[in-house]
């Protein structure tokens, strides 16, 4: 017998037909001899229209107050999940957050798990009980309720598997696994049959959304296989888990791309101590989060520096940047928001040499300029034009030999 905990996203619960499907499949599973811990999303789109209603009556709705109204659309999907399971003879319990108890901290909205309890779940499964699991929810020290932030339902999860030492946690969605790349704009993309962790962080960071990137944190740190599959078919999908040792032997797993930075130039910066922390001391302190960062060694004392930041916080950044450029008598400042970060992700690169070469020859056979450059042991991020983006991705995925083979019909 294994405990597994399934976790069904907002469009696999889209409506009641849905939700019966997805009782039928966990019964079907049950009834294999496993115990079933479900953790559940708001029913596609009602998360987008709780924020909605809180905003017709208030600007700024009160923090408190948004999450205990956010919370209630998990509770709806727990409720009809449960009812679907008993009305097909099988008997379910629905938990919230504060039920269970998932512990975390006080910030409303974006609130982190602490700890999560397991009397209460495992007396529910000692009774042959399925359990229902409000995902995205929990209860901070002074008995308030709280919410994970957006797509925290796969932490929930996670985090229940982590604390009831599941022997597997199964994120369905409506894609059917980790793509090498996003399938809707290269469509060679092929599914993974297993990703690292470590790979996976990168990816997700990157701008792939299949999970959200806490949840693999803590799959991580507790070692939590999750198995990422689709809720609408009964294929395997991709296992994201510790490293192994075949997973070094491919040199790329993967490549990604995101169109959310904006670039920013000062030109002609003096050079002495202290200069980059004068620039980025404002920027820090507006609260914005600076990407990449490229310096080089000066010339006459003046040098150039270039950093990028997210495009809705563009204007804001130029204004400040300006105004410190004049104290600090910098020559100029450029901004370009035209641009996208393409990268290729992979355990291979901590042992084979040569992969950032073979990355910039081949954008540079399709004559697209290299903007920017950044480099970890598992990734290397290229800044470029943003109209190139489509066509860096599939020209990486293809000198990488990442591309799918062509299908007996093509
Ligand atoms: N319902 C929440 C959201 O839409 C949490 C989730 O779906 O994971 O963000
Ligand atoms: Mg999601």
């Amino acid at each position: 017998m294994a405990l597994i905990v399934q976790k069904y996203g907002g469009t696999s619960v889209a409506d009641i037909e849905k939700i019966k499907a997805v009782a039928r499949r966990v019964i079907g599973t049950y009834r294999q001899g496993n115990q079933m811990v479900v953790v559940l999303s708001a029913m596609a789109g009602q998360t987008d229209r709780l924020i909605q209603l809180a905003h017709e009556l208030c600007k700024e709705p009160d923090p408190r107050e948004l999450d205990v109204l956010m919370a209630t659309g998990e509770q709806v999907s727990v409720a009809l999940f449960a009812m679907a399971v008993k009305s097909m003879g099988y008997d379910a319990r629905s938990l919230l957050g504060f039920q269970v108890v998932i512990h975390t901290d006080a910030l409303y909205g974006k609130a982190r798990i602490h700890g999560v309890d397991t009397a209460r779940v495992q007396q529910e499964l000692d009774k042959g009980r399925i359990v229902a699991v409000a995902g995205f929810q929990g209860l901070d020290e002074n008995g308030n309720i709280t919410t994970l932030g957006r797509g925290g339902s796969d932490t929930t999860a996670v985090a229940l598997a982590a604390a009831l030492k599941a022997d597997v946690c199964e994120i369905f969605t409506d894609v059917d696994g980790v793509y090498t790349t996003d399938p809707n704009i290269c469509p060679k993309a092929k599914k993974l049959e297993s990703i690292s962790y470590e790979e996976m962080l990168e990816m997700a960071s990157l701008g792939a959304k299949v999970l959200e990137i806490r949840s693999v944190e803590l799959a991580s740190k507790y070692h939590v296989p999750i198995h990422v599959r689709s809720t609408f078919t009964n294929e395997k999908g991709t296992m994201v888990m510790a490293e192994t040792k075949d997973m070094e032997k491919i040199v790329v797993s993967g490549v990604t791309y995101n169109k959310n930075d904006a670039r920013i130039t000062i030109k002609g910066v003096p050079d002495r101590p202290g200069i980059a922390s004068q620039i980025f001391q404002p920027v820090l302190e507006a609260g914005i989060i600076v990407d990449m960062i490229i310096q080089n060694p000066s010339e006459n004392d003046r040098t150039d520096l270039t950093f990028t930041v997210p495009k809705p916080d563009f204007h804001r950044t130029m204004k400040l940047v300006r105004d410190v450029a004049e104290q600090i008598g910098a020559e100029r400042v450029m901004g370009d928001e035209n641009i996208a970060k393409v990268s290729i992700v992979g355990l291979g690169m901590r042992s084979h040499a040569g992969v950032a070469q073979k990355m910039f020859d081949a954008l540079a056979k399709e004559n697209i300029n290299i903007i920017m450059i950044s480099t970890s042991e598992i990734k290397i991020s290229c800044i470029i034009e943003e109209k190139y983006t489509e066509l860096a991705v599939r020209t990486l995925h293809t000198s990488f030999g990442l591309d799918s083979d062509p299908k007996p019909s093509d």
